[in-house]
């Protein structure tokens, strides 16, 4: 067959049989097939090669093709192919006492799921158990932030608060709130200094009109990325912190996106000097993306009332594939490069500089702002800077259609609008050589001043 007829009939199964995520199928438009990748680079079934802006889904940290991380896998599945954690083994074991070490703050005992999603749907189920055992059953209750993304199951969605992703799988579990979350750009508060500790005082006002006998936990990232990338005011997580202290709230914190690196340091809260959430979830950089993995990391006071063997004091929780040996066995390896190639200190190096020249775009009439940390940006388009109007989809569409013209692959989320998103996105590879990098902020440049 020749590679086109090839071509030709990957495209047609691929209408007929394969359901893709997020997808509008509006019957016309072919699917991009990725076909194989490079460190930072793929190429698809077509030979087109691409830059990839956004590391997949913001995973791919480590970038393709890392036979080290491939070699850990292979090793791995022929020496032990399946194990569940009812039992024990290996590579879970290390991983886990890996992690409570780069968590730092004491001894945090880990359990194993597939993914950011699970992660969270665990931490949950652990949040209210824990409460029970320690005397407050009535703490069931949890609080996001408007604008946050926790995840796709029903109790990681009703923790996401963005509109257009729960419409038509609402109504939501019960016992999820929502409050403002720290976007000086378009707070409830105004566009101030003081926006983002108003809105952390929303949260404590938010726990007392609640009654705080009904909070089990709050959960957050340390800066929101599927939201829009939102970068909080310095002080901010410290001052929800306390407040979480204060009540008896749990602070979960989603580091499914920003740990491993991805913000300049290992991981996101590290950021706020003085914060040591109680629960830790986290996926994606876990293994940069080559195995799925979720981790639910949580702080040994908690597991302590899980000791016992009261007839209730179990925690009742498994999962088939959680902490599988080949995923353990990959992310180990995957931190250990990301230790030896000093890939935290990189980000943040190269993310500032990054972030710099990303600032001067703030020049042109459209860019309303520029956000970001380490390897994690987000642009906001705007029609009119005085009244912030988002841009319109063609607006974006162009954009993005620019980037990938000139072979660079970027994504867009926040969700200013229910179901419109105006902010691009761009997360690429931690381990992206200097010359891409400058590659893609040229490529940026060049898409934006096109409009
Ligand atoms: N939390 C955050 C912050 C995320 O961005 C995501 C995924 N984008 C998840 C949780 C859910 O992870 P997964 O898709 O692996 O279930």
């Amino acid at each position: 067959m020749s590679t086109g007829d090839k071509q030709l009939e990957l495209i047609e199964k691929d209408k007929n049989y394969l359901w893709h995520a997020l997808y509008k199928d509006s019957g016309k438009q072919s699917p991009m097939i990725a076909a194989s990748g490079e460190g930072s680079w793929f190429y698809d079934t077509e030979g087109h090669r691409y830059f990839d802006g956004v590391s997949g889904l913001w995973c791919l940290n480590l970038g393709h093709g890392r036979r080290e991380i491939v070699e850990a896998a292979a090793e791995q599945m022929m020496k032990l192919s399946y194990s569940p954690l009812t039992l024990s083994h290996e590579p879970a074991i290390e991983l886990s006492a890996k992690i409570s070490e780069l968590l730092g703050g004491g001894i945090y005992k880990t359990f194993f799921s597939n993914s950011g999603s699970e992660a969270n749907e665990t931490a949950f189920k652990i949040a209210r158990q824990y409460h029970a055992q320690n005397g407050n059953p009535g703490k069931y209750k949890f609080i996001s932030r408007y604008r946050a993304y926790h995840g796709s199951t029903l109790g990681a969605l009703s923790a996401t608060a963005q509109a257009n992703r729960r419409f038509h799988y609402d109504p939501p579990a019960p016992g999820f709130l929502h409050v403002e979350p720290p976007y000086r750009y378009r707070s409830m508060f105004g566009d101030t200094a003081d926006a983002d500790m108003k809105a952390a005082d929303m949260l404590e006002q938010t726990i007392i009109w609640e009654g705080a006998g009904t909070i089990a936990a709050v959960i957050m990232e340390p800066f929101i990325s599927g939201g829009g990338v939102i970068i909080p005011t310095d002080g901010y997580l410290q001052r929800v912190a306390e407040i979480c202290k204060k009540y008896d709230v749990l602070l979960i914190m989603d580091e499914v996106v920003s740990g491993y690196g991805r913000t300049g340091k290992m991981f996101g809260f590290m950021h706020s000097e003085g914060v040591q959430p109680d629960i830790i979830t986290m996926a994606k950089g876990l293994t940069s993306g080559y195995l799925p993995l979720g981790a639910t990391s949580v702080k040994e006071e908690i597991y302590d009332k899980f000791k016992g063997t009261g007839p209730n004091q179990s925690f009742r929780h498994v999962s088939t594939y959680g902490g599988h040996p080949a995923s353990c066995a990959v992310a180990r390896k995957n931190i250990e490069i990301i230790e030896r190639e000093n890939i935290v200190s990189r980000v943040d190096h190269y993310g500032q500089q990054i972030l710099g020249r990303l600032h001067q775009l703030i020049s042109h009439p459209n860019v309303g702002e520029v956000r970001g940390v380490g390897f994690l940006y987000g642009i906001e388009l705007v029609e009119d800077k005085a009244t912030k109007t988002p841009v319109s989809e063609a607006v974006m569409g162009q954009v993005i259609a620019a980037c990938k013209q000139k072979g660079v692959i970027i994504g867009r989320n926040g969700e200013t609008v229910p179901g419109f998103s105006n902010v691009l996105i761009i997360a690429p590879p931690l381990s992206s050589e200097e010359d891409d990098l400058v590659f893609l902020i040229r490529t940026i440049k060049e898409a934006i001043y096109s409009l």
